[in-house]
């Protein structure tokens, strides 16, 4: 059985307005010549043409999907924020939270983006594949019911499950989240349920500024089963691998789920413009290969990789490489150009302790 990729080129052409990073461009602020938005369509198109370049793409199972369906969507979000978000969109785009500017057609490409995120979830579990990567865009993971935020505009994730959910192809899911930002989005819409255990790994006070807290645990029958881990700024290999093999991978064993779902984002990478954390390519590699090893233990391998942020141009493609060849399997390597300069800028020693022993003292809070 195949690892499959879910990605369509026009989740490509999903464009924010004049930014330059996360600021609007006017006044004092110039406008870049390249690039604009962190969030930008370069970070996911090197990606799929690495892949392409290496001939990792031909080991793997390419499909796109079709958009999901309003059935779908207003399983997670109310109509009114539906009907607002695709009268702006109709009317040209626009502005609907906080930093999730979208072009005209922008709700369509959100519905197709969430359409992969389900139809890589629907994929694995009727076990027509054995894995997958959706390379979702926009995101989702800080994308609340009715109010989008941090460039995400549906909650891709969030639709997946509860359209499988309401299938009756799975019940419990446990939902890991790597992306260097707290997925406070994830994190609302199950804060008060049993069945979605949620788990994020993220830079302490990033973004949102005010929420990712360890005392977050969930509330009513959700006590217990939302997990955040914010981790110093700083934390590197070790510390990535240490809170894996401590903490998410245990929590998850405990939890017992029928599938895994992993929002991917590659933003924790050494040389993230929009984080300040020290992982490299091996780090997602090693942090995917671990959470195959568990899916493989738990659920019969059931693992999907939802996309989320990640903003080196240049780092995320092998980033992401490393990340398909552990999920496939494959014996087809991009080697990491900047592995050796990065692997002599970890944290050294010292550090490393203070931020393992950081690590066992979230532990001792859960
Ligand atoms: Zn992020």
């Amino acid at each position: 059985m195949a690892t499959g990729f879910f990605w369509d080129e026009k989740c490509f052409w999903h464009a924010g307005g004049n930014y330059a990073y996360t600021l609007p461009v006017g006044g004092l602020v110039q406008p870049l010549a390249a690039g604009g938005l962190p969030e930008n369509p370069e970070t996911k198109r090197r990606l799929k043409n690495l892949m392409d370049v290496t001939g990792i793409s031909a080991e793997l199972d390419m499909r796109s999907a079709p958009m999901a369906s309003q059935e779908a969507l207003l399983r997670v979000h109310p109509q009114s924020y539906l009907d607002a978000f695709k009268q702006l969109s109709d009317a040209g785009g626009g502005e609907l939270g906080r930093r999730t500017p979208f072009a005209s057609g922008g709700y369509e490409i959100a519905a197709l983006s969430a359409g992969l995120a389900v139809t890589a979830v629907d994929a694995v579990l009727t076990g027509a594949l054995e894995n997958a990567y959706a390379l979702s865009r926009p995101p989702g993971h800080h994308c609340l019911p009715d109010f989008p935020n941090g460039f995400c505009l549906l909650a891709n994730i969030a639709i997946a499950i509860e359209e499988a959910q309401s299938k009756g192809m799975a019940q419990r899911v446990a939902v890991l989240d790597w992306d260097v930002h707290h997925g406070n989005g994830t994190e609302a819409i199950y804060y008060d349920r049993d069945d979605v255990l949620t788990i994020s790994l993220h830079q302490e006070g990033n973004y949102p500024l005010d929420t990712g807290a360890i005392t977050d645990r969930g509330n009513g029958a959700g006590a217990g089963f939302n997990i955040n881990l914010p981790l110093h700024a700083g934390a590197g290999h070790t510390a990535y691998l240490h809170a894996m093999d401590t903490i998410v991978v245990p929590q998850i064993e405990a939890f017992d789920p029928d599938i895994i779902i992993v929002a991917c984002g590659f933003d924790a990478s050494a040389i993230d413009p929009m984080a300040r954390m020290l992982a490299t390519a091996e780090t997602f590699r090693q942090m995917t290969l671990r959470i195959k090893a568990a899916a493989q233990n738990l659920c019969d391998g059931r693992l999907v990789l939802v996309h989320e942020g990640g903003y080196s141009e240049v780092y995320v493609p092998f980033c992401g490489h490393a990340t398909l060849e552990a999920l496939s399997g494959s014996a087809i390597s991009a080697p990491d150009p900047l592995g050796q300069t990065l692997d002599i800028r970890q944290p050294g020693p010292r550090f490393d302790a203070f931020l393992k022993a950081e690590i066992d003292h979230l532990a001792q809070l859960l």
